[in-house]
């Protein structure tokens, strides 16, 4: 009986959009797939400012990697960080762990977010990535507010209870339209010594206008739904100094506890490790099929890579371009394997984009077809839920909203951790 043949080993770093999808795509097909995370979930990260301002809890926005793939027999997953790969001998370096020899290997590590090369601001102000620090937001926010309660002086209460969002994107105007809404409704009742709507929220972004991909419609709606409930926006207005005490903007300072940051991102150093051409963010430049030049059998994929669509316009950092990506990525693989010729290059097929700013408030930009206000919340409420993985997630989510969106309440306000974060002398 002739030996059974190696099966190709593809490995993928990441699982989150790309590296999910991508694993899922491969399997059945007779690949050995090992898939690594230095987590042990799949993270929908459209999600974590909900958690991060008390409205859904962790486990309703992430989902073990291994339930997700449970069915793909083929796959093996392994929580590791990884730290290097070594392109010559085909290997991938795994914190603590050892090495891991490939045949195929897909980079789907993201992106984190940017500090303009003032990183020390990371000591005072909270980016928000991942569940730990959608975590260290609703402990800051909700701390802040409980601090205050037990003050008696005011410029220390203001202080508290003055939270900055920096960047104005979708994240940004999502983060700042929540927390204006758990101050003004959410906790609005349940506070003797001060108002908690008197919150001062401050979206500061540098550019001219909020969600700059958007159109400038959208934008401009966008500015006055956020005005409307008590958002202070800032426009052309860059931070320019973080402190433990406050921010300098746009030459004014303002006193604040809570800084939250949300401008900028940065791909996660996979360039770096296999030694080739980054972009100016740090993602691989990779060739029209999602390889990586001068490395035929290396992918990289979603917000680690750098690709321009066919009008040369770079994609963007987004969960479909990472999809799609990923899906791409498994035909080529399989072509290659299978001997076929490959797919024609990649092409991203932008079904439309969407930001949400609060209860009932969203805009959707679908090219010629452009949607605000309740419409678009309503569509952005249902493809959120069909995007979450997994039906728990989907049903429990579904029904914190409706409970939030009937009440105002939120379910996930308990203040845990070590240290509440928003004490009101924080030390420098
Ligand atoms: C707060 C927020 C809100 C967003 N909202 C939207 C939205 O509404 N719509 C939208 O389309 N996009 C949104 N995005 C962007 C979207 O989430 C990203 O474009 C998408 O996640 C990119 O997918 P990816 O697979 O490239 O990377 P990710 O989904 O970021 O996954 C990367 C994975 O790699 C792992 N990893 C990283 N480094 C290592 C390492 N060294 N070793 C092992 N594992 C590693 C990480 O743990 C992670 O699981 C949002 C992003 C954020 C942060």
């Amino acid at each position: 009986m002739p030996a059974e043949a190696k099966r190709p080993r593809v490995i993928i770093v990441g699982a989150g959009f790309g590296g999910i999808t991508a694993a899922r795509a491969l399997a059945g097909h007779g690949l050995d797939i090992l898939l690594i995370d230095r987590t042990n979930h799949h993270l929908f990260q459209p999600l974590l400012y909900q958690t991060a301002t008390a409205a859904l809890a962790p486990s309703d926005i992430a989902s073990p990697i291994r339930v997700i793939l449970r069915r793909d027999r083929e796959t093996t997953v392994i929580m590791g960080d990884v730290t290097g790969v070594d392109a010559a001998r085909r290997v991938v370096a795994v914190k603590d762990t050892g090495e891991f020899g490939y045949d195929y290997l897909i980079l789907a590590t993201g992106a984190d977010y940017s500090w303009f090369g003032h990183d020390e601001w990371a000591r005072y102000a909270t980016s928000l990535k991942t569940l730990d620090d959608a975590g260290t937001i609703r402990r800051r926010l909700l701390s802040a507010f409980e601090w205050a309660e037990s003050l008696n002086e005011p410029k220390e209460i203001a202080r508290l209870l003055t939270f900055i969002v920096v960047g104005g994107g979708p994240t940004g105007v999502e983060l700042s339209g929540s927390i204006a809404e758990l101050a003004r409704s959410t906790l609005a009742r349940d506070f003797r010594r001060i108002r908690p709507g008197a919150a001062r929220i401050v979206l500061c972004e540098a550019g001219p206008r909020l969600l700059a991909a958007f159109p400038p419609r959208l934008s401009d709606y966008t500015a006055r739904a956020l005005a409307s409930l008590g958002v202070e926006v800032r426009l052309g207005a860059a931070v320019e100094h973080i402190d433990a005490r406050g921010v300098s903007v746009a030459g004014q300072r303002i006193e604040s506890a809570n800084v939250f940051w949300c401008a900028g991102t940065e791909a996660r150093p996979a360039a770096a490790w296999i030694g080739v051409d980054a972009a100016h963010n740090g993602a691989v430049k990779v060739r029209p099929d999602c390889s990586v030049p001068g490395h035929d059998e290396i992918f990289a994929l979603g917000d680690v890579a750098s690709l321009a669509d066919r009008d040369g316009k770079l994609l963007p950092g987004l969960a479909a371009v990472a999809v799609q990506h990923g899906r791409y990525v498994a035909k080529v693989i399989l072509c290659r394997v299978a001997g076929r010729p490959p797919p024609p290059p990649f092409r991203y097929r932008n079904l439309g984009t969407l930001a949400v700013i609060g209860r009932s408030r969203a805009v959707a930009d679908f090219g010629r077809l452009q949607l605000r206000g309740f419409p678009a919340w309503l569509l952005w409420s249902l493809v959120h839920l069909f995007l979450l993985a997994g039906y728990r997630n989907r049903m429990v989510v579904y029904l914190n909203w409706s409970w939030a969106w009937f009440t105002y309440g939120r379910g996930a306000r308990l203040i845990t951790g070590a240290s509440h974060g928003a004490e009101p002398t924080t030390a420098a």
